[in-house]
């Protein structure tokens, strides 16, 4: 028998509204293809959402109750992997102070994503101390299940390397590894935190419905839900814009359309046919094109609606909660093993606690 530990897998998302077509080809793809093989961890931040939502409690519950039916229909299998919820692990918060203080003012407020967020989430000078701590916040979600991959969309990718340094110090200062060690080598070495790696999904970065000048994204109105019905997925998909005129025209096969037909039209000669004839102008329209767009959109999520339905029959919001409960349960494990281990190499190990 093989009793090598399956390597680990970190990820998760913010309960800030239901799942969309972004999550799907940045992240939630992978994970359901990743489940099988590896330990995966799968994380509600619900702790972020409160970062520009503090005064929604109600809204956050229920959107934290609406992910995970998400991820069930999206197949993701609690058999397989462990779904965690943040407010419920404590090292987390706990590990969040521990890597605040080994990462720099700078590291943090000059984080390009969290900068872009501050512009693009308007939320100008008046946003919380707590919004900023999130990305902070992000590397102890990450650090606390010692995972080797975290499969993300691309707009993750500065937090991840947030992480990794905050993992690289960590052993640095506390655990006496060198600083020449490899990124792959810091565990062998003594470290309590290997250096994880990012995994970028299938399509890195999703634009929303509209122009395409932003990413599709919850907080921005611009999003194709899994849970959408297949005319709202029609009429979105309307809403891409091109400025190309007519069917006779030319068209620009790098366009935002194209990024979606790339990434939904499962059958590449279709997808090499249409992005002949629309190069040429070949009497195709941009209707046509966002009409099998659309079709094979709603192929994709027809199978996730019929999953979806059964969670929504009575009594399926306490079947989530118990899901939610176990997985804590068994997520807790890992966690406190992790704060131990890492109080231990900084000489807080006054004594080993047990949950609850
Ligand atoms: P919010 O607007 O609240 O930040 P979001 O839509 O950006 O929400 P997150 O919960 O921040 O969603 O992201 C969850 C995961 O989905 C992350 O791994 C993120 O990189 C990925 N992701 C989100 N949007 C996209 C997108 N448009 N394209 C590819 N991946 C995405
Ligand atoms: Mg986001």
């Amino acid at each position: 028998m093989n009793t090598t530990p399956r390597a680990r897998v970190l990820t998760g998302d913010t309960p800030t509204g239901r799942l969309h077509l972004g999550h799907w080809v940045g992240s939630v793809e992978k994970r359901v293809e990743m489940q099988g093989e590896y330990d995966c961890y799968f994380l509600l931040a619900n702790m972020h959402a409160y970062t520009t939502r503090f005064d929604k409690t109600e809204e956050i519950r229920r959107d934290t109750i609406e992910i995970v039916k998400d991820w069930l229909a999206a197949g993701i299998d609690p058999d397989k992997a462990t779904i965690v919820l943040q407010t419920e692990v404590p090292a987390i918060a706990e590990l969040t102070w521990y890597f605040a203080m080994l990462l720099t003012f700078n590291d943090v407020m000059g984080n390009p994503t969290l900068v872009h967020e501050l512009k693009t989430k308007n939320l100008a000078d008046s946003y919380s101390f707590g919004f900023p701590m999130y990305t902070v916040g992000q590397c102890a979600d990450i650090l606390a299940f010692r995972p080797t991959f975290v499969p993300v969309g691309e707009d993750q990718e500065p937090h991840i390397e947030m992480c990794r340094k905050a993992a690289r110090k960590f052993n640095q200062i506390y655990c006496g590894v060198s600083d020449r060690t490899p990124d792959d080598g810091y565990a062998k070495a003594g470290g309590v935190f290997p250096i994880p790696r990012a995994l970028i999904g299938r399509v890195a970065r999703l634009p929303g419905v509209g122009d395409g000048t932003q990413k599709m994204s919850k907080s921005l109105n611009n999003a194709i839900y899994l849970s959408d019905s297949p005319k709202d997925v029609q009429k979105k998909i309307n809403k891409i814009t091109t400025g190309r005129q007519s069917p006779t025209e030319p068209g620009d096969t790098g366009n935002i359309l194209f990024k979606f037909v790339e990434a939904f039209i499962p059958d590449a000669a279709r997808t090499a046919e249409l992005k002949d004839r629309y190069a040429r102008g070949d009497n195709i329209g941009d209707g046509h094109v966002k009409q099998e767009l659309a079709a094979a959109i709603n192929d994709l999520l027809e199978p996730m609606r019929a999953r979806r339905a059964e969670f929504e029959k009575p009594g399926g919001d306490d079947h989530i909660i118990d899901i939610i409960r176990q997985g804590t349960r068994r997520a807790n494990l890992v966690a406190e093993e992790t704060l131990y281990m890492a109080k231990q190499a900084m000489k807080m190990d006054f004594g080993r606690r047990t949950l609850g």
